[in-house]
């Protein structure tokens, strides 16, 4: 390479509030599924960022949609002018959307989704007469950003610890495990007795008090793409209809199209009464995410003088734009089709290695959310001990092999580690062998 920069050891020392223990690279440029570092060094972005580069990096269309809408404009604020990127970008979501999910609020990342659909939720509650409605009810492990608010409803003890003080404490319940308990239920049956937990904790928390449960779909990071059993998502609606409770779905990773269809929850045909997005709908090229609401909600919210939320760069056109030109490649080379075929056969390649390795106990999730647990063997399916670091270290390995993936504590933050590895929706059969081959020796 030549006027190659210096490798980051040897770097001047830096301003940057870096988060993580190591000081990564420069990286230089992006194409496709790859990216390469100052020194020339290619990696693999097997898990699309933070499963957020959707449809791939450096994307013609989306640049140059971007670009055209720059030379017109970039911001005008939302309170002095409407604009047609936003306007079109709402009208193509409400049609991937349940029946009624009609109202569409832009914001800029997946916290601000979250905060929202809490908010609209508290004051749909206020303005038609449910005021004693504030708790929300969500699962443990889970992760729903990392604003004050969303933080509330997170059950990740590492994240949400230093900040227990400050917040409002959310009743929380355990999320579904497809294998942790040695049981004699069928899995359609552990499916129902999971959710009956909601209707426990309404119960025991009073449900005139209660206002909404939160849940992802398909898990992402915290729980490793967790997927319930499918009995379990009609019998959460039935308990948050039967108790008035919202039922707010977190689809900030699962959405737009990771999991084969536009939404996690469309593969239970699932109607939820929020529904937040990010991450994949911006695809990385601008900050993007949204609130879906339906009408019903909304109204009485403005008839009783106004939803008292809002962001400063939400729905601004340059976003706006990105986001469209973003939906116009997955419906153009039909993603949520490739997400769902390349996703069957990258897991069906990490059931191989599953089989290989007995440290994996479980392969799991949907389309291009996918994971793997680490245990201590497949018998008791016990946790690796901490102490371990399972989770660091197959990051740090693979990502010296130039494959990035994303990886986690299982349990809450608590104990367990697994990875995931979710390559943008543009992946090939050839570049998903790529990836495997890297895991192999990586695991090995
Ligand atoms: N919800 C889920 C399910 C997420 O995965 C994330 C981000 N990892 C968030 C919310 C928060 O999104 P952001 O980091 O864009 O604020």
């Amino acid at each position: 390479m030549d006027n190659a920069k210096p490798a980051s050891s040897d770097r001047a020392p830096s301003h940057l509030f870096y988060q993580s223990r190591l000081r990564r690279p420069l990286v230089d440029r992006a194409e496709g599924i790859y990216l390469w570092d100052q020194n020339g060094k290619r990696y693999i972005d097997g898990s699309s960022g933070a499963m957020v580069v959707n449809i791939g990096h450096g994307n013609r269309h989306v640049i140059d949609t971007m670009k055209k809408q720059m030379d017109k404009v970039t911001f005008a604020y939302r309170l002095h002018f409407e604009n047609e990127p936003a306007e079109d970008l709402a009208g193509r979501i409400a049609g991937y959307m349940p029946e009624g999910m009609d109202k569409v609020f832009f914001v800029s990342g997946g916290s601000e989704a979250v905060e929202s659909c809490l908010k609209l939720a508290r004051q749909y509650a206020v303005a038609t007469g449910q005021a004693q409605r504030w708790k929300v009810i969500s699962r443990f492990p889970s992760y729903h950003g990392g604003t004050l608010g969303a933080l509330a409803v997170t059950g990740y003890a590492a994240l949400t610890d230093p900040f227990t003080a400050m917040m409002k404490e959310m009743p929380k319940i355990p999320a579904p495990t497809a294998y942790l308990d040695r049981d004699n239920f069928s899995i359609e049956e552990r499916g129902l007795r999971y959710a009956d937990k909601l209707e426990e904790a309404i119960l025991a928390e009073g449900p005139e008090s209660v206002l909404a449960f939160i849940m992802e779909p398909v898990g992402g990071a915290s729980t490793g793409a967790l997927v319930a059993p499918d009995s379990y998502y009609g019998r959460i609606r039935e308990i948050c209809d039967r108790h008035g409770v919202l039922l707010i779905h977190d689809e900030v990773m699962s959405g737009v199209g990771r999991t084969g269809k536009f939404l996690g929850g469309d593969h239970w045909n699932c109607r939820p009464d929020l529904i937040a997005l990010s991450k994949g709908f911006g695809s990385g090229y601008s900050p993007l995410g949204a609130m879906v609401a339906p009408s019903r909600m909304v109204q009485p919210v403005l008839d009783a003088g106004g939803f008292q939320h809002g962001y400063t760069y939400a729905g601004n056109p340059l976003a706006c734009a990105a986001g469209g030109a973003v939906l116009d490649e997955i419906e153009r080379l039909d993603l949520m089709g490739n997400a769902a075929a390349m996703g069957d056969l990258l897991k069906g390649e990490l059931v191989m290695l599953s089989k290989r390795f007995p440290f994996i106990g479980d392969v799991r999730g949907k389309g291009l959310l996918l994971a793997a647990e680490f245990v201590e063997n497949t018998v008791t399916m016990q946790p690796l001990a901490k102490e371990k670091n399972a989770f660091q270290r197959v990051i740090d390995i693979a990502y010296d092999k130039g494959l990035i993936i994303y990886s986690r504590r299982t349990r809450g933050g608590v104990e367990g580690d697994h990875f995931l590895v979710c390559p943008p929706m543009i992946v090939t059969r050839e570049q998903i062998g790529e990836i495997v081959a890297i895991l192999d020796d990586t695991l090995q």
